[in-house]
């Protein structure tokens, strides 16, 4: 069996024991899928702040600017009032400001509607083209936006794919192009969400509770911190169940 094999089928053992212990997660099929413009904007109030202050700072700004040729031709210290609970509000306005300008420049509107007619490869293209925009947003917008099967890889995704083995890669971009090819398309969904959530409750950044994990015998990393105990169970389905609050809102 090659290495690439090998770790194929090590990640579907990964995903297969995450929706065992967290569920499956399935998209909202009832629910409009997020703008895509509307993600950019979300997704870069949400830098650098947690979701709950995030949040008040898209909902102010979506009240005091209904459209966005208001909050274009709006002045940047007033966009900078209405987010100033997410942080950095005066780089985030002039962002807000740019990202707008230069999706006005190249699509001739406030809108990325168009994305929609477009193959997976000429949005990422397009998105990380306009300035301030990555890889892992670009891909959230095709995961939650346009319902497509995308792999996006924030920090958290970056830290356990590598603490469990799957990849060795510096930069969660350089993850993103070799999870890619690991990951089946129809599990692309559920993989990143249930890896949110478990980054946030169990295997996180300080302390990963290694102790308490379903993964461990298939984490060297846990391995050396803990002692393998073959009767601990995860116990994290009832926990407080927070991802996406943001993009839930969106
Ligand atoms: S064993 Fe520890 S480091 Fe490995 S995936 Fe589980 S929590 Fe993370």
């Amino acid at each position: 069996m090659t290495g690439k094999t090998q770790l194929k089928r090590k990640t579907q053992q990964v995903i297969r024991m995450l929706e065992k212990h967290l569920g499956i997660p399935v998209r909202n099929n009832d629910r409009k899928s997020p703008d895509p413009l509307d993600m950019l904007i979300a997704t870069l109030l949400s830098q650098n702040t947690n979701d709950t202050n995030s949040y008040r700072a898209w909902k102010k700004l979506k009240e005091k600017y209904p459209d966005y040729e208001s909050m274009y031709r709006a002045r940047t210290s007033s966009i900078e009032s209405a987010i100033r609970t997410g942080g950095m509000a005066k780089q985030k306005a002039a962002r807000i400001k740019e990202l707008l300008r230069n999706v006005k420049k190249r699509y001739g509107k406030f809108s990325l509607t168009a994305l929609r007619n477009k193959s997976d490869g000429e949005v990422l293209e397009e998105l990380t083209a306009l300035n301030g925009i990555g890889l892992k947003t670009a891909s959230c917008v095709l995961l939650f936006s346009l319902g497509r099967n995308s792999f996006p890889v924030d920090t958290h995704v970056h830290r356990i794919v590598n603490r469990i083995g799957l990849v060795s890669t510096p930069t969660p971009d350089k993850t993103f192009l070799a999870m890619q090819e690991l990951v089946p398309p129809d599990k692309m969904y559920s993989f990143h969400t249930n890896l949110i959530r478990f980054g946030r409750e169990v295997c996180k950044s300080q302390r990963p509770e290694c102790y308490r994990c379903p993964l461990i015998r298939m984490c060297k990393f846990g391995q050396k911190k803990v002692k393998v105990d073959g009767n601990r169970k995860l116990n994290i389905a009832g926990g407080k169940k927070r991802d996406f609050m943001l993009l839930d809102n969106v």
